[in-house]
């Protein structure tokens, strides 16, 4: 399912008054999520809020559900400047994009889209009435690739770190002598966390890097501060490892990275610098220009949104 903002989300797009709050020494700040709706979908957007607007390149997170699957999903919608990461924890989507690629995606599998300067796809829903459980995460691309090619890529395996009683699986970057296959353009990490009760793993970090925790089920402890679902852990920069006490069992997800290179500019599905750029990539998806492409979902696009400004 796309996590794509809504105008509701412009209030949190972005407003001049409210850069990115830099990165900051080891800490745990935890924010709170805005309940959102996308499609049929209750989502819990994580991030961006206006006290924390990137973790690394990362720049968007909705964790979607627990819910149950209705409706055909989300209809053709345009990106710039950014990868989707789509993770399921219950239930499948099935991909559709412009570039032609169709792939369903199930639990443990990652799929990777790279917009560069312009992509489309649509999240269709497979089977009505079954578990649906996912998070869909958004990173920012550096100057460096956000004008380039578009690309899909599905990994249906990744590294799996087992330790007694906890499953680490890593989603993109490098952790304890492996490395993810997927394709990171800054420097990044991200880390499924499933750990039984009574557990307590330690995760070993890049202290270049800043750091938060998402809790999709149960409840991780860290530092002697709760994080449950609904909440981002932001732990600042400088930690050199992670400790995460688990009483009751929990499925968590680990993100982090370099510091951004800029603060994005955030309308709908762009991911941008200035409104300039988000207004071509608006005018060019409502002309139906080729920059998107076509894509053959029998769901209805979705329009785009004006932007607030133009220049
Ligand atoms: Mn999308």
């Amino acid at each position: 399912m796309s996590g794509d903002l809504d105008r509701a989300d412009s209030t949190v797009a972005h407003d001049p008054a409210d850069e990115a709050t830099p990165a900051t020494p080891p800490c745990v700040e935890v924010t709170d999520a805005r309940e959102a709706m996308v499609g049929t979908m209750p989502v819990r957007r994580l991030l961006p809020r206006r006290a924390r607007r990137t973790v690394g390149a990362w720049c968007f997170v909705d964790h979607m559900g627990p819910t149950t699957s209705d409706g055909p999903g989300i209809g053709p919608h345009p990106h710039i400047g950014l990868h989707t990461v789509t993770w399921m924890l219950e239930g499948e989507l099935l991909h559709i994009d412009s570039l032609g690629y169709e792939q369903v995606i199930r639990p443990g599998q990652l799929n990777l889209m790279t917009a560069g300067d312009g992509v489309a796809h649509a999240e269709e829903m497979t089977s009505q009435g079954s578990p649906h459980h996912g998070v869909q995460l958004w990173v920012a691309q550096p100057e460096s690739t956000r004008h380039g090619e578009p690309d899909f890529a599905h990994h249906a395996e990744l590294p799996r770190i087992d330790l007694p009683g906890v499953d680490l699986t890593l989603m993109i970057g490098s952790l304890d002598g492996h490395s993810s296959p997927v394709r990171a353009d800054t420097p990044l990490i991200g880390v499924d966390v499933a750990a039984t009760a009574g557990t307590a793993p330690t995760i070993g970090l890049d202290p270049g890097f800043e750091h938060a925790v998402v809790v999709m089920e149960g409840r991780v402890v860290v530092d002697g501060t709760d994080v449950t679902p609904g909440h981002l852990a932001y732990l600042g920069r400088g930690r050199d490892e992670l400790r995460l006490d688990v009483p009751d069992g929990a499925r968590a997800m680990l993100i982090g990275g370099e510091p951004f290179e800029a603060t994005p500019l955030m309308w709908w599905n762009y991911v941008a610098r200035d409104w300039s750029e988000v207004a071509s990539a608006h005018d060019d998806w409502e002309a139906g220009s080729e920059r998107f492409g076509t894509v053959a979902s029998a769901i209805d696009r979705i329009p785009s949104i004006a932007p607030l400004h133009r220049s």
